[in-house]
């Protein structure tokens, strides 16, 4: 049994900025991870980091108050505000602290620059006096030009930066170590049981603070994403099966414009942001007329539904995978695919043979990022079990509401691991009396058992790796772009099925040592559980809003719908219980995006009236007291000079 004052479980961007933060206050700390730190997803992150630094020509008069609006309406407003503005507010100084930490910020060049906007090509003269300070490109649809990058390399040079500063603060990772379970007494965890990926054995960590650090789960939607093999959501399902803590906002899913097709890898925004293009088999740009506005470079959710429109309209590119779209980024040059593009150069090239600057780019929606996960206050802390903490993409903060802007998770990461680290320092050093040893040996006995159950079942069936594939196929076929209540309950028939055949089908393989299907098998009902809680917060939820458009229900609606979904999985229930909170405190009023649908049925009450229930409502769903009373982090109505900036 091992003891420490903080047990981070994850080691992408998200925990290891956690963890520095923790470590550099004087506690012990304890990282693990599935694969080595910089193994994690965060590293496949190519566009860039948002942070209003305002230095470019095209971020002149930019600020935390248009990074909050920006960021707000790119939620439709499902975003906690207060956190958003904690966020934006933040931002410009974690992505300083960064360049501290070594990562090579692509620079700003002075005088003329030529950029492609819109479709054009435009000549841009630059500041002198801001050369050599952080670059910034297109990305998200912001208003301005915010996101910062390191070439298309930008998750890659952070995490390494990051983990650089955990080796040297001597913080111990323990790489291929899973936690299975967390440690608990029904008010206060205590820590987790951990198997080794290795050996098979388990193990107990006891910790004052436990923080669930684990990424997305875009792995239910099986091979249809651009999520890494191990987004499997194991964070979320460790925090739902203590049957206390609820997931926030599960249906809310977002699907990237360009995944390659078939493949799945990423082709980063940060092309449509350069000056790439999207065609339809006619060689029609379709997006100048849909959005003229904001054209290519609309949000996510309205960009992939246009794509999928063109599709379903028989206007997509026949291939024997099916139709796709192209993404043209040939008049963009050999010389910029191969310095400020070059990984998607890269993948292009390794992966389809093809020279983008010569060849289109085959292009499909794809699920990409999960704006649902662990509900957390504003500390980070988990709603119901205190010492519990939850950061990065596995957490529901929630600055994203029903879509996340592009270059805003990076930058989430890394002011959430700064904010909430710090939090948990505080929380360690005022926590009473140490981890509960005899909690930590029980647990450790019932996942012990569950083991056994597991390698004792009779060999025979159908395999896991069947049901996974089954599951991928009913996520992306009924709750993918577009919904209906008819398909989506379709796939709760489908999803439970599944999910009594995942708990009893036997092993091939049982050796306790490096055994994948062993490990799968425990994922598994685990994986499924969190589908049907996506698929039955989606079938609940009559409205559209963001990455969450129903076909039966297409307007987004404040009157009835402008709250956030909660879900807790009871133990022995045969599916989720869903209860609702308020979004947050309002401060921008609901309204028109700025681009996509512009009808919505509006807030029936006055923001007062709204923002006076939103704490009671809050707690009595389990929100745990922050650490600053509610309301102290917005600056109300800070953002009315922003918004008259131009768009
Ligand atoms: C291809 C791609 C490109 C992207 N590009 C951008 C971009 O340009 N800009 C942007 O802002 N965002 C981008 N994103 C999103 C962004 O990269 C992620 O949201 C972010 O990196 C998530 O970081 P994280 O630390 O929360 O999780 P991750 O980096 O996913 O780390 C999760 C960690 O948890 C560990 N883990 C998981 N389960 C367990 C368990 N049970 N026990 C122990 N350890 C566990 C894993 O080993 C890993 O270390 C991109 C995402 C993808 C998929």
């Amino acid at each position: 049994m091992k003891i420490t004052d903080v047990l981070v479980i994850g080691a992408g961007l998200a925990g290891e900025r956690c963890a520095i933060e923790a470590a550099a206050a004087g506690h012990s700390v304890l990282i693990l991870s599935l694969v080595p730190p910089r193994r994690s997803h965060s590293c496949a992150a190519q566009g860039g980091m948002q942070a209003a630094l305002g230095n470019c020509a095209k971020a002149e008069g930019d600020s935390p108050d248009v990074h909050f609006l920006d960021t707000v309406r790119g939620s439709d407003w499902g975003a906690d505000q207060e956190v958003a503005r904690i966020f934006a507010d933040t931002a410009p100084l974690a992505v300083r602290e960064l360049a501290h930490f070594g990562v090579p910020w692509t620079r700003l060049r002075p005088g003329i620059n030529r950029y492609h906007i819109k479709g054009e090509q435009v000549d841009v003269d630059e500041p002198t006096d801001k050369a050599g300070l952080i670059m910034h490109r297109d990305f998200g649809g912001t208003a301005k030009w915010r996101a910062c990058y390191a070439a298309a390399g930008t998750g890659h040079a952070t995490l390494y930066a990051v983990d650089s500063q955990v080796v040297r603060l001597g913080i111990d990772v323990l790489d291929r170590m899973e936690a299975i379970a967390l440690v608990h007494d029904g008010e206060r965890c205590h820590g987790a049981v951990v198997r080794c990926l290795r050996t098979g054995r388990l193990e107990t960590i006891l910790a004052r603070a436990t923080v669930i650090a684990t990424g997305g789960y875009g792995r239910i939607y099986g091979g249809y994403t651009s999520n890494a093999v191990i987004n499997e959501g194991m964070g979320a399902v460790l925090a739902l099966d203590t049957g206390i803590v609820p997931l926030g906002n599960m249906e809310a899913v977002q699907f990237h414009p360009t995944g390659l097709w078939p493949a799945g890898i990423l082709v980063t925004e940060g092309c449509r942001g350069d000056g790439g293009y999207l065609l339809n088999a006619a060689g029609e740009r379709f997006l100048v007329a849909l959005e003229p506005e904001k054209q290519e470079l609309a949000s996510r959710d309205v960009v992939s539904r246009h794509m999928m429109n063109e599709i379903l309209a028989g206007r997509g590119v026949d291939s024997p995978n099916g139709p796709h779209l192209w993404l043209d980024l040939r008049h963009l040059g050999e010389e910029h695919l191969t310095t400020r593009l070059r990984e998607i150069y890269e993948i292009c090239h390794d992966f389809l043979g093809i020279k983008p600057w010569e060849d289109l780019v085959p292009v499909r929606p794809t699920q990409h990022y999960s704006m649902g996960g662990v509900r957390v206050n504003k500390d980070g802390q988990a709603y119901g079990l205190a010492g519990l903490f939850a950061v990065g993409e596995a957490a529901c903060w929630d600055m994203h509401g029903f879509n996340r802007l592009g270059g805003n998770s990076l930058a989430e990461t890394i002011v959430a691991g700064r904010i909430v680290g710090a939090r948990i320092a505080d929380f360690v050093t005022r926590a009473g009396p140490g981890p509960d040893a005899a909690l930590g040996s029980a647990e450790l006995k019932a996942q012990e058992q569950r083991l056994r159950d597991l390698a004792q079942r009779p060999a025979g069936g159908r395999s896991l790796y069947q049901l996974r594939d089954e599951m991928g196929e009913i996520m992306m076929n009924r709750l993918g772009v577009f919904r209906t209540g008819e398909e989506i309950e379709a796939a709760v028939r489908d999803l439970k099925r599944l999910l009594q055949e995942a708990g009893s089908i036997g092993l091939r393989a049982t050796a306790p040592g490096p055994n994948p299907e062993l490990t799968y098998a425990l994922r598994l009902p685990g994986m499924l559980r969190l589908a049907l809680v996506t698929a039955e917060g989606a079938l609940a939820r009559r409205e559209s809003r963001g990455a969450h458009h129903r076909i039966d229900y297409p307007q987004r609606n404040d009157a009835e719908w402008l709250n956030r979904t909660l879900a807790r999985w009871l133990p022995g229930a045969e599916g989720p219980r869903l209860s609702y909170e308020p979004v947050g405190l309002l401060d921008l009023p609901p309204g028109h995006r700025g681009y996509g649908a512009s009808g919505y049925v509006d807030l029936d009450v006055s923001l007062e009236a709204y923002n006076q229930r939103v704490a009671a409502a809050q707690s009595a769903e389990g929100c745990l007291e922050t650490a600053e009373p509610v309301g102290s982090s917005l600056r109300p109505g800070a953002w009315r000079g922003a918004f008259s900036a131009p768009n």
